[in-house]
């Protein structure tokens, strides 16, 4: 009996020190709530990216000093978009060119570095970025430019598994954090620009073992332990002839996970090609949020934001569950310029509004159909209407193809009920041409120009409010917005601009009430924890990104910021 009593004894404080070092599904499902840690992107499944840290407040945030900062070093450097995770002592950050790095997060000391040998001919649309890593187990899990997916120990660096997700000379790659639900890694697929046909699969996050894949193009079959699962959709519904076999609808900005509804829900790209007068109707489930039942890989609902998109208004951002008059809901910033509040168990569209000021394709969202009011003329005209059949009617379009917002996440902060959007104005001209799928070519048929819409300002910080619809406060920014957003319980908002500079304001007000210059543009959303006591508060710093690669007029204008790679970290000065 007294041995017995003993083992039990020797077993709960192993299982308490496991429980330290090994990440676990009801660790991930709190980690919005534990202070101690960040272990997922959007700190929680949820994404909401907010800390209840309070110590670094409105009051206390004029002596936050750097703590550390990391250089990523070697020659590669260009745009970095990664938000760094926090577990057990050790911060796990990924960079351009699918490096990631485990440093003490208390000093930053170099603990070890993975570089993942990447072949020639990769093909990412949007720069060579990497968004971030998942934890489970004793697992650091991160997917690559390659389009491969791969598990690190998380105290040696050292490879557990790795997978391959597709053909990155077909033109799939993936830049997403991954999500994890239920002990499985769900992951989708980048890749829009080539026809690649979108996907989320979830896989067993201990082994890699695929679990279950369920696309995003209506007619393509869906599987379950290797069996079939039921397509998406059906057939031809949506989508005429053969060209749904290339529809694209890729998931490339990876979803979020709502323990509550166990639904996870992943937004999916634009169709392909970009001419949309060679594929008539829907075209789901292309610029749509898709809620795929975790347990089963199959569609509970989709809504489309941008039915027969013709402008690339891809609908993959991430939708942020929150609770509204005691309802369960999802907000999400469409790249369309309109923000969608919708009930998170069953896809009903709640409310749609602007949070652009400049939208022309449509007039407004019809809250009973949920269908956009098109502005018909404003639709690139049809090449074949043409003289020569070679070029369609050139027609001025805001937002621009890269978005009234783009990859870089919003918060929500549950104290004051706002959501902070990193949103931009600009237009575009864009056009369409004829074109063909051809495997690892781009798959466009359209051509365009970014442009300004105003002399002072692209990017705007916005709180918006989900109920009425209003925008409450906003900063301005020169450049075009393009990192995240973190809010805390200590009523700030933290994000960092393309000229460099990491900001906080009053979370009520917008007041901004404290900057620092980290040295290179930041396209990266900032995070918070806390060790013994002390808040901490970092961001990665290296300017690039899709902004300087297609933006135009715009990349013009900005063609004097400087690149980087490293990681800041903040504390109270005498922390
Ligand atoms: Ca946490
Ligand atoms: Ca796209």
């Amino acid at each position: 009996m007294r041995k017995l009593l003993l083992s039990a004894l020797v077993m709960a404080a192993l299982g308490s020190m496991q429980a330290h070092a090994t990440v676990t599904d009801s660790m991930i499902e709190q980690d919005g709530k534990t202070v101690g840690d960040v272990l997922t992107n959007g700190l929680g499944t949820q994404g909401q990216r907010f800390s209840p840290s309070t110590k670094i407040n409105t009051t206390t945030v004029k002596n936050l000093v750097p703590a550390w900062s990391f250089s990523f070093g070697g020659e590669k450097q260009r745009g970095q978009e990664s938000q760094p995770l926090v577990h057990d002592g050790k911060m796990f950050v990924t960079a351009s060119y699918s490096r990631i790095y485990a440093l003490d997060a208390k000093s930053g000391k170099k603990l070890w570095k993975y570089e993942h040998r990447l072949p020639e001919g990769i093909m990412p649309c949007c720069d060579v970025v990497n968004r971030g890593a998942a934890l489970y187990d004793n697992l650091v899990i991160f997917s690559t430019l390659d389009a491969q997916i791969v598990a690190l120990d998380q105290a040696t660096g050292k490879v557990v598994w790795k997978e391959k997700i597709d053909d990155y000379a077909a033109g799939y790659s993936n830049t997403a954090a991954p999500l994890i639900a239920k002990g499985l890694v769900l992951t989708g697929v980048s890749g829009g620009e080539f026809g690649v046909i979108g996907r989320v699969e979830a896989r067993d996050a201990k082994t890699g073992k695929m679990v279950w894949s369920r696309p995003t193009v209506e007619g393509h079959m869906g599987y379950l332990n290797g069996k079939e699962n039921g397509i998406s959709g059906t057939t031809n519904a949506t989508w005429p002839g053969e060209m749904w076999k290339s529809g694209g609808a890729a998931t490339w900005l990876g979803g979020t996970y709502d323990a509550s509804t166990g639904l996870a829900y992943f937004g999916a790209g634009n169709p392909g090609p970009w001419n949309s007068h060679l594929r008539k109707g829907d075209n789901l489930f292309s610029c749509s949020t898709i809620a795929i039942d975790v347990a089963t890989g199959k569609i509970v609902w989709h809504y489309q934001t941008t039915p027969h998109d013709g402008w690339d208004f891809d609908g993959v951002n991430e939708f942020v569950t929150f609770d509204l008059n005691g309802k369960r809901m999802g907000g999400k910033a469409d790249r369309n310029g309109f923000f969608y509040v919708i009930d998170a168990k069953n896809g009903k569209l709640q409310n749609a509004f602007p949070f652009v000021k400049k939208i022309t394709w449509a007039t407004g969202i019809d809250l009973k159909s949920g269908r956009p009011n098109y502005v018909p003329e404003n639709r690139p005209g049809d090449p074949t209407a043409s003289s020569d059949g070679k070029k369609g009617a050139t027609v001025f379009s805001a937002p621009s193809f890269l978005g009234g917002k783009n990859q870089m996440p919003m918060a929500y902060s549950p104290k004051t009920g706002l959501f902070y959007v990193p949103a931009n104005e600009w237009g575009m001209d864009i056009w369409n041409e004829p074109v063909t799928y051809k495997k690892g070519a781009a798959y466009l048929g359209a051509g365009f120009t970014i442009k300004t819409i105003n002399d002072d300002y692209i990017g705007a910080m916005r709180a918006v409010d989900p109920k009425t619809g209003k925008i409450v406060w906003e900063v301005k920014n020169g450049a075009p917005l393009w990192g995240g957003v973190l809010t805390t319980a200590g009523d700030l908002v933290f994000w960092g601009t393309p000229e460099g500079f990491l900001k906080a304001a009053d979370a009520k007000t917008g007041k901004v009430v404290w900057e620092f210059q980290t040295g290179s543009g930041v396209v990266a959303p900032p995070i918070s924890w806390e060790e013994n006591g002390t808040q901490y508060v970092a961001v990665v710093s290296g300017w690039g990104g899709a902004v300087p690669l297609w933006g135009g007029d715009v990349a013009s204008k900005v063609n004097y910021l400087e690149q980087g790679g490293s990681v800041w970290v903040f504390k109270l000065a005498g922390k």
